[in-house]
């Protein structure tokens, strides 16, 4: 035996930090110790006991960390061996084996026309953070939450593709494993799955669940949000390798998402979610990019151009992010995260929304004060190519419930044209008092 070190050390050390996911589990273990000393022990400790699956399993969390994929696969493969329903398995040895496939390289791809090709041939709609009930705070809407997106009906449902990001896990039974029980600051979201409904009846057609309530219920819950979203014949994009790929108005659309943690391609990985996107751009005729990144909060209405931080963890240089995507072939940007509106850009023809704030979050998101209770729908028209040749924004205000309704007075136009114009100087996309948007 391996002197400071045995299985069972692990696996006391992981059960008292983090009652969690898998991967919770597995790097809590690491604590006080780097993945290179971590990975040296286990290869020690695997190659004298070779039918010791923790070891494998910590092996691999080493290597992944290490970005060894090949070599997490690897480890991985020996605890399948040994033990198949090991917990988590499966699901982080696909993500391993995703990103040995995507094998990144540079920020990039074939040259980028920036021009409009032509008229516009397809209309895109998106919303922001969807939270449509908390069934773990007992807090959900009558019948199947038809009410909460009534607003927006209209503008989602004529487009020709419609996006928001589900900003929830979708389970009817799952326990939470991330908060305790007596806890008042961590926020955990369980959407029942018949309100799946409200999303197919306000037209929408693509999810993305790559954010940091994907995992409220761990690994098998983000599995289940999938399951659910097939079950209502709704695309998603979430964990590694889940990249949605739609036929809309004869052309193949693909939608590649990102956030910060890590179970899904991430924010502060510009060079691996670039691959991505090629990889995307490879088999569609266009790629939209949804990113989950930036700061949270009225205080974080800003593109800073720089890493930002929230609650501990680093949520992306979004700019840079964004535009390295469009440089790699993303053809539409949409960000979300932030709780708030953000500017928008033109970045070689292809619009960047850096966050379209709160859609819904029905009785769980705060809306006082303003700025979180300012949000929109924005439609996109785009060129055969993917240019950008204009688009509108469709003004909604959050009720107390967090619930959205139109909003004549058009705030959300005056607040993307004023963010505009400080983050985007040359490159901004402002709003026209009728609601059009104005391409630089
Ligand atoms: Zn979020």
């Amino acid at each position: 035996m391996v002197r400071g070190y045995t299985p069972r050390v692990l696996t006391l050390l992981a059960t008292a930090a983090l009652a969690g996911s898998a991967v919770g589990d597995a790097l809590a273990a690491f604590e006080g110790m780097s993945a290179e000393e971590m990975h040296d022990r286990m290869s020690v400790q695997t190659a004298f006991a070779p039918d010791d699956a923790a070891a494998w399993w910590t092996l691999g969390w080493a290597a992944y960390q290490l970005r060894d994929f090949t070599g997490a696969v690897e480890a991985w493969d020996e605890v399948a061996a040994l033990d198949p329903s090991w917990r988590g398995l499966d699901f982080w040895r696909d993500a391993a084996a995703v990103r040995v496939a995507l094998n990144p390289g540079p920020v990039g791809g074939p040259p980028v026309v920036t021009s409009p090709d032509g008229p516009a041939v397809l209309t895109v709609a998106a919303g922001g953070d969807t939270m449509l009930g908390n069934s773990l705070k007992n807090r959900v809407a009558p019948g199947n939450g038809e009410g909460l997106l009534e607003a927006v009906v209209e503008p989602l449902s004529s487009a020709d593709l419609a996006f928001v990001n589900v900003e929830s896990a979708i389970s009817d039974d799952l326990p939470s494993t991330k908060c305790g029980p007596q806890s008042t600051s961590c926020y955990a979201f369980r959407t029942p799955s018949r309100y799946t409904a409200a999303l197919v009846g306000a037209g929408v057609d693509v999810v993305s669940h790559a954010n940091n309530h994907a995992m409220d219920l761990g690994e098998v819950g983000m599995l289940s949000t999938a399951a659910a979203l097939d079950a209502a014949g709704i695309a998603h994009a979430g964990r590694y390798g889940d990249t949605a790929v739609l036929e809309v108005a004869g052309r193949t659309i693909a939608v590649v998402a990102a956030h910060s943690g890590e179970c899904c391609l991430n924010v502060n990985d510009v060079n691996e979610v670039a691959a991505a996107v090629r990889a995307a751009d490879a088999v569609a005729d266009l790629v939209l990019f949804s990113f989950h990144g930036g700061a949270e909060g009225s205080r974080a209405r800003r593109v800073p151009g720089r890493v930002e931080v929230a609650w501990g963890e680093r949520r992306g240089d979004v700019r840079l992010l964004a535009r390295h995507a469009v440089e790699s072939g993303a053809d539409l940007v949409i960000g979300h995260g932030p709780h708030v509106l953000r500017g928008m850009e033109v970045w070689q023809g292809r619009l960047i929304a850096y966050s379209l704030g709160n859609l819904v979050g029905y009785r769980q998101f705060g809306t006082k004060g303003g700025f979180t209770g300012t949000s929109a729908v924005l439609e996109v028209e785009l060129a055969s190519n993917g240019a950008v040749t204009g688009g509108r924004v469709h003004p909604l205000l959050l009720d107390e419930e967090a619930v959205p309704q139109e909003d004549p007075s058009g705030r959300a136009w005056k607040q993307l044209t004023e963010l505009a114009g400080l983050d985007f100087p040359t490159t901004g996309v402002t709003v026209s008092e009728a609601g059009r948007l104005v391409l630089p």
